[in-house]
C-alpha cells in the first residue's frame, strides 16, 4: 500500500504531463470505435441505396474518425512516453543519491542485484504509468462511452456488455493472478541471481583464467540462464492463456452484442441500419478492457519493484546527516579538526558480533596516529566510522565537539583526506581523475600536486600526459602508480585530516616506503590517522593503536609497545621474522 502512495505520489508530481497523455488515449479509443461505427453505418445506409446527400454525414465522420484516431494516437504515444522517461530519469537519480548517502552499505551490497535494481526495476516502474494508470482510466472512460452510446438503442445491452467488460478486463486476470504470482517472486529472484554470477564473472575474469576455472563458470552461468529462462517460461504460459481469454470473452461479448440488437431489431426497437454499428463499436470498445487485463500483472511487477528499490533506500539509512538548520563548525577552513572517539561500538547486523567495541581515541589537530591489527582487526570498519559512511551503534564519535552523525555528509567529508587500500579511477583522464579531490584546482596546483606525489615520470611516459586516459579503474597502471593519483587527490583537497586505510597494501616493499615517505612529506602538520597491518610505518607515528578482535588491545608509540611483551611487541617480530 505504501509502495502505491508513493508511485502515486511521484504521478501527481507529474500530473500536467500524465492528464494530456489519459486525454488522447482516451480520445484514441473514442476515434476508433468512432470510426469503425460511421463506417459500419455507412456501409449498411449505402446498401438501402439511399440519395448520395443522406450519406454525407455519415462520410464526413469516417473521414474525421480516421484522422482523429492518428493524431490522438500519436499524441498519446509521444506524451504518455514523455512522461514517463522523464519520470524514470528523476527515479534514477533519486535512487543514486539513496545510495550515495550510505556509499558503505551499497557497496558491500550485491552488485549484480544492485545494478539489476538501478536498470531492471527502475525500467519496470514504467508500467505503473503506461500500463496501470493510463488503461485504468482508458477502461473507466471506455465503460462510461459504452453505457452513454448503447443506452440510447437498448438498456439490455450495455448491462450485457458491462458484464462481458468486467469479466475481460478484472475476472479472468483476478482468477489467473493467483496462479501468477509465485512465479513472479521466483522470476525476479533468478534475474537477480543471474546478474550476480554475470558480474562476479566479469570482475574475476583474471582469476577466473588463472585457475583454469572457465568450464565451471560458464555452467554456472548457463545454470544461472537456464533457470531465469525457465521461471519466465512458466509465466509466459500463463500470459498466453490470458490473451486467449481475452479473446474469447471479447468475442463472447460481440456475439452477445449481436444476439440481443438483432432480437431488438426484430421487435422494432433498433433500427436494422444501426446492426452493424453497435456490433463494430462494442468490438473497438474492448481495446480498452485488453490493456486492462494485464493491469494485476503489471501492478504487481511495479510495487514489487518499487518495494525493492524504495525499501533499499530506506535500508541505505545515512550514518550522518545534519538536522536542518543545525550550526555546523567550519575548522575545515581553519585548518585544526579534532576527532574524539568514546567506547564507540559498530555492528554490522542487528543480532551479529561486533566489529569494533568500546574503541576509543583521541585525535587533535596535528597527531599521527597509526591503528594496528590483524585482518579483521576491525580497522577498516573504523575508518568507514569516521567517514560517516556506516553508522554506530553506542558510543560517540565526535568531530569538533559535533557528533558525526549531526553532520552534513558533505560538510563531513570536506574535512578529510581519503587514500584507501584500492584506489578506484573512473574512465576518464588522469588530469580528470586527480582533480577528483578539488575540481576547481588551477594548472598550477595540479602540477605541484602531481609532482609531490612523483607522477611526474608516469605523466612523461604517457601519449597525451595528464590528458590520457588510463582505462577503467586505471588498468593500465600499476598498484603504486594508482596510490600515487590517491595521494595526488589527497594533497590538492587540503583537507584538515588525513585518513588512509593501508594506502601500501600489496605494493613491494620498496614501492610501499616510497609511497608512506611521499604521504607523511605532503601531509605534513596535518593531522593524520592510518590503518596498517605494515608495522614497520608506524615508527614515525606519534600514537599506535593497537585492535584486537575490534577492541583496544595495547596503546603507545613505536619504542613503548616493542618494549613490552605485547600484541604489538609479537606482531613486530613476527614482521622481522617474515623480513628475514
Ligand atoms: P580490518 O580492516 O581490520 O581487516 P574490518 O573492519 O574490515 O577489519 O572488519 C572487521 C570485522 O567486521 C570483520 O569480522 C569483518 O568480517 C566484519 N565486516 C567488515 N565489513 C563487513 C560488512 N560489510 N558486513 C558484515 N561484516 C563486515
Amino acid at each position: 500500500m505504501r509502495e502505491w502512495l508513493r508511485l502515486m505520489s511521484w504521478a501527481r508530481q507529474d500530473w500536467k504531463g500524465l492528464v494530456p497523455a489519459a486525454v488522447a488515449a482516451v480520445m484514441t479509443v473514442f476515434s476508433h470505435a468512432g470510426l469503425l461505427a460511421a463506417g459500419a453505418y455507412l456501409l449498411s445506409l449505402a446498401a438501402l441505396q439511399p440519395p448520395i446527400g443522406a450519406l454525407s454525414a455519415a462520410v464526413a465522420a469516417v473521414r474525421f474518425f480516421g484522422l482523429s484516431r492518428a493524431v490522438c494516437r500519436y499524441l498519446e504515444r509521444w506524451s504518455a512516453h514523455r512522461v514517463t522517461f522523464d519520470l524514470l530519469a528523476k527515479l534514477r537519480v533519486k535512487y543514486y543519491q539513496r545510495l550515495e548517502q550510505a556509499p558503505a552499505k551499497a557497496v558491500s551490497a550485491v552488485n549484480g542485484a544492485l545494478l539489476e535494481r538501478l536498470t531492471g526495476d527502475v525500467e519496470v516502474l514504467q508500467y505503473f504509468y503506461l500500463r496501470v494508470l493510463l488503461p485504468a482510466v482508458v477502461a473507466g472512460a471506455a465503460l462510461l462511452g459504452i453505457w452513454l452510446f448503447l443506452g440510447q438503442f437498448s438498456q439490455g445491452l450495455p448491462l450485457a456488455v458491462t458484464l462481458f467488460f468486467l469479466l475481460t478486463g478484472l475476472g479472468l486476470p483476478a482468477l489467473l493472478r493467483r496462479l501468477e504470482q509465485p512465479h513472479e517472486e521466483q522470476i525476479q529472484e533468478k534475474r537477480e541471481q543471474f546478474c550476480a554470477v554475470l558480474t562476479d564473472a566479469l570482475a574475476g575474469m583474471t582469476e577466473i583464467h588463472a585457475g583454469s576455472r572457465q568450464t565451471v563458470w560458464r555452467e554456472r552461468l548457463v545454470r544461472a540462464g537456464g533457470e531465469l529462462a525457465a521461471a519466465q517460461e512458466q509465466r509466459f504460459r500463463l500470459a498466453g492463456l490470458q490473451d486467449a481469454g481475452c479473446g474469447f470473452l471479447t468475442q463472447a461479448a460481440i456475439s452477445a452484442v449481436l444476439v440481443l440488437a438483432a432480437a431488438g431489431v426484430r421487435g422494432g426497437e433498433i433500427r436494422g441500419v444501426h446492426l452493424a454499428m453497435l456490433v463494430l463499436a462494442v468490438w473497438s470498445m474492448f481495446e480498452a478492457a485488453q490493456p486492462l487485463s494485464h493491469i494485476f500483472g503489471h501492478s504487481r511487477e511495479t510495487l514489487a519493484a518499487a518495494g525493492r528499490l524504495f525499501g533499499s533506500g530506506e535500508d541505505v539509512r545515512p550514518a550522518s546527516g545534519m538536522k536542518s538548520g543545525h550550526w555546523q563548525p567550519s575548522s575545515v577552513e581553519t585548518g585544526h579538526s579534532r576527532l574524539l572517539v568514546k567506547d564507540l561500538t559498530v555492528r554490522y547486523q542487528e543480532a551479529g558480533q561486533n566489529a569494533l567495541e568500546q574503541v576509543s581515541l583521541d585525535l587533535p589537530p596535528g597527531r599521527k596516529l597509526a591503528v594496528v591489527g590483524s585482518s579483521g582487526a576491525g580497522k577498516s570498519t573504523l575508518l568507514s566510522v569516521l567517514l560517516g559512511l556506516w553508522p554506530y551503534q553506542e558510543g560517540s564519535a565526535t568531530l569538533d565537539g559535533l557528533e558525526l552523525s549531526e553532520w552534513d555528509p558533505d560538510r563531513l567529508c570536506s574535512h578529510f583526506s581519503v587514500v584507501t587500500q584500492d584506489t578506484y579511477l573512473f574512465a576518464a583522464s588522469l588530469r580528470d581523475n586527480i582533480l577528483l579531490a578539488r575540481p576547481r584546482a588551477s594548472e598550477a596546483e595540479l602540477a605541484a600536486a602531481v609532482s609531490l606525489a612523483s607522477l611526474d615520470g608516469l605523466v612523461a611516459r604517457l601519449p597525451r600526459g595528464l590528458d590520457t586516459v588510463p582505462g577503467q579503474n586505471g588498468r593500465t597502471l600499476s598498484g603504486g602508480e594508482r596510490q600515487r593519483v590517491a595521494i595526488a587527490r589527497a594533497y590538492l583537497k587540503a583537507a584538515p585530516v588525513w585518513l588512509l586505510d593501508e594506502p601500501t597494501n600489496g605494493l613491494d616493499a620498496a614501492t610501499a616506503a616510497a609511497i608512506m615517505h611521499s604521504i607523511l612529506t605532503l601531509a605534513g602538520d596535518k593531522t593524520v590517522l592510518m590503518a596498517t597491518h605494515r608495522l614497520v610505518e608506524t615508527k614515525l607515528m606519534d600514537e599506535i593503536l593497537v585492535l584486537d578482535g575490534g577492541r583496544v588491545a595495547e596503546k603507545g608509540n613505536f619504542q613503548s609497545l616493542t618494549a613490552t611483551g605485547g600484541l604489538f611487541g609479537r606482531l613486530w617480530r613476527l614482521e622481522q621474522d617474515r623480513l628475514q
